[in-house]
């Protein structure tokens, strides 16, 4: 039996690619080879809620070239918006896989963002998988007030072709979209707190909790207190509001899936 899963989906106004890992792999792929500009993001129901109430975001998701679907709570709107969500395409399980591929391809990578040593750490990692991978540099992510322009002028220097930004949601977003090409790399991606995990900072979830989605449960654990408001109240208000866009669908008596339609078996 073959389902309509939509090329793109629209998720409470943002447009996001239903890509698998390896296309949006092979797409980054080919950006470099093209060199073709290209700013990334994922978004998870997380970002979904920042974007309801901060304008500079959206607007910076607007014109982000690419953004990918994260997290089991997409998938949940996914489903009960009729827009099937292909796979979840998240900063962290996309990293060890793009630093294979940078290495093969002989493209530098820039690591910015996450408290001070975080980001070296996350090289370090990376180095010790795929010793070719050239590491273009690391700076992290709490740079004086007023230090964009010497951040810019270090990744610049550093000649990176891709720069990871580890800032958190909105700040890599908006510091993509103000800075990329600014930066002379190619492609530039905001992944939130994946520096964290690879270099150890924060544990992360085990296969199985991640395999039946529970990694934000995982994330909740081990930090309470920062977190219970993003998960406990976040999911609640994410889920409420799909809700009430499932109604207003419902209402207008058409379905919001307009989008170009991809048949897969
Ligand atoms: N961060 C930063 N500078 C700041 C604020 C945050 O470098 O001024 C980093 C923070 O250290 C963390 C990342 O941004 O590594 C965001 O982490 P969070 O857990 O919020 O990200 P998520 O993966 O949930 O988007």
């Amino acid at each position: 039996m073959s389902t309509i899963v939509p090329a793109s989906l629209d998720i409470r106004g943002i447009r996001l690619l239903n890509l698998a890992m390896d296309e949006a792999l092979a797409a980054i792929d080919a950006a470099l080879a093209a060199g073709q500009p290209t700013r990334i993001s994922f978004v998870n129901a997380d970002c979904v809620n920042i974007a309801a109430v901060n304008a500079a975001y959206r607007e910076a998701l607007a014109t982000t070239d690419w953004v990918f679907i994260d997290g089991i709570g997409m998938r949940i709107a996914g489903r009960i918006m009729h827009q099937p969500v292909r796979d979840n395409v998240n900063g962290t399980d996309l990293f060890p896989r793009l630093c294979q591929s940078l290495e093969q391809q002989g493209k530098r990578l820039f690591l910015y963002g996450a408290q001070p040593g975080v980001a070296a750490a996350a090289a370090g990692w990376a180095l010790a998988r795929f010793p070719a991978l050239q590491i273009a540099g690391t700076l992290h992510g709490y740079q004086p007030a007023g230090a964009e322009a010497e951040t810019i002028d270090a990744i610049r220097a550093s000649r990176a072709d891709v720069v990871l930004v580890a800032l958190g949601a909105p700040a890599q977003e908006t510091w993509i979209a103000r800075n990329l090409e600014k930066t002379g790399a190619t492609v530039a991606i905001g992944v939130g707190g994946l520096f964290d995990y690879y270099s150890g900072r924060i544990p992360r979830a085990p296969l199985w909790m991640r395999r039946l989605g529970l990694e934000w449960l995982f994330r909740l654990i081990q930090e309470p207190r920062r977190l219970w408001r993003r998960y406990v109240v976040g999911n609640a208000v994410f889920l409420s509001r799909i809700g009430i866009d499932w109604l207003r669908a419902r209402i207008k008596g058409s379905r919001p899936d307009k989008l170009v339609p991809r048949r897969t078996s």
